[in-house]
């Protein structure tokens, strides 16, 4: 073995080949994979092979279409084949409401560019005689989906990295990983060490141990997973010999099951509800190309629920059942990128469906290590994405809830209760017993809505408006005619101090920093001037500014800014999480309520707009920040958790009088749509420049030098491809989820990022994003948004519905 590498690639599964081609294939080619054992051991070998496009987050599904793309490519540079099936499947549903959730996926995926289609249960039948039609209502066939030999992939992976330079070595367990002040890593193995610049984690079902070796817990755990191959099916055989073609593959949602053709029989899979996690704290070393005992009867309900929708699979002779394991993170998506506080240290793992995300894991990861960036947007599997709450009993809870729902319907208003209540604040037994219906925010329990007495605080799960519809209003119209307070501990909050601060800021972020006492609103780019944060800056003194951002991204942004910090300790930099917690004031009487808790003169003229002060509210030391995210006349107010009880009571006190509501994330919400503001995540993502986000306002591009300024200054001149546009939407008792397909002219031209009813402006509201030489069609009902396989006439709102002059904020 050499000595130094550039980068070393830890697994010969999928996922490692896949990095080390993709590796080579940017212009890498000093780089090494160094494999336990033989390539493809873990749990790549045993794999039923499947692909498909089809997943929860529009931007995995495209590295999906990636990946299935690339297997043509690989065969060849490889002159390896690949076991290429490309068969199609079909997603039957068996109930309306999972119509319903196929008609989105359907919408989705036009803006996609897949190519999907939605059939009746007889034309269903047409492509798939196995299925007795009486229990499906329709069904959505991929024409992308199929399957492959995973050796064969593997190898093909392999060989095409090989060709391009790397190097691979077999039988060679990295033991250790010690990092050298020069920042480089010595990665020991059982055939001596090697230097490397970077370390790759895809070690799978090992990946856990490889992180433990750099003192992390990554959140990912492996489960049991069965699947049965069937003997030779006459039925099966018949259709291929009058076809002349494979039968597609098949998903029964209400049977947990999927199951495609393998030569003249079927091969049948589940995700049965009694599932079982395997190793839970240590995969064992010695572990080899080994099965787990099969264990029929866990499988049993959905095979019952499979043969009555699939009566000849009931008759079909099983060959062999495979039982293997294979990880998971906490929502099944991968963990990908550089790890916060270990510079030179990638992940590459929890990837559950290797052959449908192998491809598009090694293409972001590669670009990520190459070039600084992955180069679009990665961020629902960003390693980045979950918090030191993501314990490993918390991973197992969520896996095993996950993996026990992967064909359930996820509601978009519903909550899962795995692992909850992981992380309260002290107000959170107060706020239940104000009838709070809680949802989880990075871990965090966040009130949603509030119930009034004889409500039941639940939420009915749909699709369409929900129970919740006339409380949220109420909530809504609390705070727009008097006064509303809601808990926003569940911001992220950082602090930035020391002499070297001010300048930091102004390099990292496109505004000009505050001066003492004020505030400002920030957008951060990367060099390609995309947009990866956007943050509320305070300056406490020229030496300590507070910020405020999301709270998902903080992990994300946290590597991000220690990437940047001066090496001369000039910057000190804190995230306080929740060692910092707030309660937001907002509507036309809180300053009347404010004035009540504080001596300090809280007018209009001695407190503006985008003011920030430290002074004692209600008798606790807080920070006062004079905005609302509700765009109302509103203030947060931030204390140290043990005097947030404290400030409620004063709050709640001082508020009666006022007719103070409570009011939640739901209506918050909804109350930004109304001002046509954006959000971190759904309008706010890498994908987008600040101009196409509508964010002029807030780049300062006088300022000499900033990160990204270059790209910004380019966009400004062109305008950008596309521009974020507010919609008030024809719905009628559904609105916009986000995802959604925007029509003009009878062609999909854009995608809904976000929306809602705005409950004070009495619309349905939704936020998009379209080319830029249509952002100025304003015309009425110029545009159709698709909402659960309808199109909806939607207008272009160039202004805000509620207050466009935004004299409430500065009232
Ligand atoms: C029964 C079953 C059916 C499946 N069906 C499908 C399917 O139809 N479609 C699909 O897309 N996916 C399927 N999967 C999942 C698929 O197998 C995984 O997504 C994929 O194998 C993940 O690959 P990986 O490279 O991340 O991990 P692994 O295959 O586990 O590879 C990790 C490798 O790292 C090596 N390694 C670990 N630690 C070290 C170390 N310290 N030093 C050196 N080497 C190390 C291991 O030896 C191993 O070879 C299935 C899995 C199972 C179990």
């Amino acid at each position: 073995m050499k000595s130094h590498t550039r980068v070393a690639v830890i697994g010969g599964g999928v996922v490692g080949c896949s990095v080390l081609y993709h590796l080579t294939k940017a212009g890498w080619k000093d780089v090494v994979l160094l494999e336990r054992d033989q390539l493809t051991c873990g749990s790549t070998w045993h794999a039923a092979g499947g692909f498909h496009t089809l997943n929860g987050d529009p931007n995995v599904a495209k590295l999906q279409g990636y990946t299935i793309g690339l297997y043509d490519e690989l065969e060849r540079i490889s002159g390896q084949s690949c076991g290429l099936h490309r068969s199609g499947g079909l997603l039957l549903a068996e109930s309306p409401s999972r119509m319903e959730w196929l008609k989105m996926a359907h919408g989705r995926a036009r803006y996609l560019g897949l190519e999907t289609s939605l059939l009746t249960p007889s034309e269903a039948k047409e492509l798939l005689p196995l299925i007795e039609e009486k229990y499906f209502v329709g069904a959505m066939l991929d024409a992308a989906d199929g399957n492959l030999d995973p050796y064969g992939t593997t190898q093909a992976y392999a060989k095409s990295a090989r060709i391009g330079g790397a190097e691979i070595y077999l039988q060679t367990r990295v033991t250790a990983l010690a990092r050298r002040p020069d920042g480089t890593w010595d990665v020991a193995t059982t055939a001596g060490t090697i230097n490397a610049e970077h370390v790759v984690n895809a070690g799978g079902l090992w990946a856990r141990e490889v992180g433990r070796m750099v003192g992390i817990e990554l959140p990912v755990l492996a489960m049991e997973h069965m699947y049965l191959v069937t003997d030779d099916m006459p039925e099966v055989v018949e259709f291929n010999r009058t076809r002349g073609r494979e039968l597609p593959h098949a998903i029964d949602f209400k049977a947990e099951i999927y199951m495609r053709q393998e030569h003249n029989g079927m091969v049948l899979g589940t995700y049965e509800k009694a599932c079982v996690p395997w190793q839970p704290h240590t995969t064992p070393w010695e572990f080899g190309s080994e099965l787990l005992p099969p264990d029929l009867d866990r499988i049993t309900p959905s095979l019952e629920v499979g043969f009555k929708h699939f009566p000849a699979m009931e008759h079909a002779g099983i060959k062999r059942i495979i039982n293997g394991p294979f990880t998971f993170s906490p929502d099944g998506n991968p963990l990908v990128g550089p790890v916060q506080g270990l510079p030179g240290f990638w992940c590459a793992c929890a990837v559950m469906a290797g052959f449908s995300q192998g491809g598009g894991v090694g293409l972001a990861l590669s670009q990520w290590m190459v070039n600084g960036d992955p180069g679009f947007d990665v961020w629902a599997m960003d390693v980045a994405r979950y918090g030191e709450w993501a314990t490993r009993r918390y991973t197992n809870e969520k896996v095993r809830e996950n993996y026990s729902r992967r064909f359930s319907i996820r509601f978009p208003n519903e909550e899962l209760p795995g692992a909850r209540p992981q992380q309260t604040t002290s107000l959170y037994d107060t706020l239940l017993a104000e009838g709070a219906v809680m949802g989880d925010s990075w871990g965090l329990e966040t009130p949603l809505w509030f119930a009034p007495r004889g409500v039941e605080p639940r939420d009915v799960v749909s699709f369409h408006r929900s129970n919740d519809f006339p409380h949220v209003k109420a909530e809504c119209r609390g705070v727009r005619e008097a006064v509303g307070v809601t808990e926003i501990a569940n911001f992220a909050k950082y602090e930035i101090s020391g002499p070297g601060a001010a300048s930091f800021l102004a390099r990292l972020m496109t505004n000009k920093m505050p001066r003492a006492g004020r505030l400002v609103l920030t957008p951060m780019l990367n060099p390609a001037g995309k947009l990866i944060g956007d943050f509320t800056i305070a300056c406490a003194n020229p030496e300590r500014f507070l910020m405020w951002g999301s709270s998902q991204a903080q992990i994300y942004h946290m590597r991000w800014f220690e990437s940047q910090l001066p090496k001369d300790g000039s910057v000190r930099l804190r995230r306080f999480d929740l060692d910092l917690v707030g309660l937001s004031i907002a509507g036309p009487r809180s300053r009347e309520l404010l004035a009540q808790l504080t001596d300090e003169d809280v007018s209009g003229a001695a407190l503006k707009f985008m003011d920030h002060r430290a002074m004692d509210i209600a008798n606790v030391p807080a920070m006062l920040n004079r905005v609302s995210y509700t765009g109302d006349l509103g203030y947060e107010i931030w204390v140290r958790p043990e005097y947030q009880r404290r400030l409620y009571a004063g709050i709640r006190a001082a508020g009666r009088p006022l007719g103070l509501i409570l009011f939640g994330m739901r209506a918050l919400l909804s109350l930004r749509l109304e001002k046509n503001f954006p959000t971190w995540y759904r309008e706010l993502r890498p994908i987008y420049g600040p101009f196409e986000a509508d964010l002029e306002r807030f780049v300062d591009l006088g300022k000499p030098d900033f990160i990204g300024r270059e790209a910004a200054l380019r966009e400004k001149a062109s305008g950008g491809a596309l521009r974020r546009v507010s919609f008030a939407v024809d719905a009628a008792d559904a609105d916009v989820l986000g995802d959604e397909p925007i029509w003009h002219g009878g062609k999909v031209i854009g995608w809904i990022t976000s929306g809602g009813y705005g409950h004070w402006v009495e619309r349905s509201l939704a936020q998009g994003y379209v080319p830029s030489a249509l952002a100025g069609e304003t015309a009425e009902r110029a545009f159709e948004i698709e909402i659960l396989g309808e199109r909806r006439a939607a207008t272009i709102l160039p202004a805000p519905l509620f207050d466009p002059a935004g004299a409430r904020m500065r009232m």
